[in-house]
């Protein structure tokens, strides 16, 4: 890890940073590792940036609260999803006195969230990599408890009547934040109707996955208005720049949002496709079923698994030093052509007699 100053604060020196994808990447043509969308369509940029954008662009605000069914009061646009996880800690959680509660195997930046706030992390462990352990969650006594539904990196989806249960034992104690990055590959598992019944439920959503534009960086936080006013708060100046909401509003104008669902079909296709062959090759240990745009895999070796796609030039993810996952790769759905580049690798490794 690289030097940091000696007067940093002491829980800065103690973070193990997010080891992105594409800050470790070593080289590569066929990323397959960060569970981008390749099938992204093209926008253009229009006029001039010389005056300072809105804090939260209206046309942005009214498009995502069109898009989920909401009213503009309870949609927050952020720097990603990312910064939406970062708020609700800063504004939650007091530091060295609070915690939150995840469920691993999960999205790593809760974690790396909290520790930047001096704030604990109660971990209980999903069951089977599938359902939560209510009297395990039950047990803890956070500011926030984070579900992530379709969970990363196992794809599976976390029960309705699970996260219903949550947030029935937190009423009045701790704000439920469900992670809905991953939701339009599957969106009939999306919470979003109970958003009426449970004030003190948050649903995190992005543009980064199904609307192919990671390189964007925006992402929305979708709760009660006085939770959205909580983070407007201590949210910087500006998080939106004037290039990035011009295209997140065309991305959410009904032809963006009709790609967007178009590019989701054939990704879930190609996806099923994937697991059937994966299902098929000896050597793969287990093939977890994804309602994402990713597939989980154990395998005997994970690195050894790695390194042979580096050398056919495909980047995947090694996902072995999650809690409760051992010996595991995590395959992000590509364009067909770079599937198909995939699936030779794969059959090369794994098959190699034939
Ligand atoms: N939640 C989950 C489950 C994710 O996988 C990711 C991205 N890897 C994020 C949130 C953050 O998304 P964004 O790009 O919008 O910051």
């Amino acid at each position: 890890m690289s030097k940091v100053h000696p007067l940093a604060r002491d829980a800065v020196k103690a973070i193990v940073p997010y080891a992105s994808a594409r800050s470790s990447m070593s080289g590569g043509a066929v990323w397959l590792n960060a569970n981008e969308n390749a099938l992204a369509p093209a926008y253009q940029l229009d006029g001039t940036f010389n005056r300072y954008p809105s804090c939260q662009p209206k046309a942005v605000i009214d498009g995502y609260a069109a898009y989920a069914g909401l009213a503009a009061e309870q949609v927050l646009v952020s720097r990603g999803a990312d910064e939406g996880i970062e708020l609700l800690i800063r504004s939650f959680c007091e530091p060295k006195q609070d915690s939150i509660t995840i469920c691993p195997p999960t999205y790593g930046m809760y974690a790396i969230s909290a520790e930047s706030n001096q704030t604990s992390v109660n971990k209980v462990l999903l069951k089977n990599n599938e359902r939560l352990d209510l009297p395990g969650i039950f047990a803890t006594s956070p500011k926030l408890v984070f579900i992530c539904s379709p969970n990363n990196p196992t794809g599976d989806l976390i029960p309705r009547e699970d996260i219903i249960a949550v947030l029935e034992h937190f009423k009045d104690q701790a704000l439920v934040v469900v992670d809905e990055a991953y939701i339009e590959f599957a969106p009939e598992a999306s919470v979003v109707s109970l958003l009426s019944r449970y004030p003190h439920l948050v649903i995190l959503r992005t543009l980064s996955k199904a609307f192919g534009l990671a390189g964007l960086r925006c992402g929305f936080t979708l709760a009660a208005p006085e939770i959205i006013n909580a983070l407007k708060k201590m949210i910087a100046p500006y998080p939106i720049a004037e290039p990035v909401a011009q295209i997140a509003a065309q991305a959410l104008s009904p032809t963006g949002i009709a790609q967007m669902q178009q590019s989701v079909a054939t990704i879930n296709a190609l996806r099923d496709d994937f697991i059937t062959l994966a299902a098929s090759l000896p050597g793969i240990n287990k093939v977890w079923p994804s309602n994402a745009n990713y597939v989980l895999l154990q395998v005997s070796d994970a690195a050894a698994c790695v390194n042979a796609l580096i050398a056919e030039d495909i980047l995947i993810r090694n996902q072995s030093s999650q809690l409760g996952l051992s010996q595991v790769v995590r395959v992000s759905i590509g364009s067909p052509a770079e599937m198909q580049r995939l699936a030779g690798a794969m059959q090369r490794y794994f098959q190699p007699n034939q």
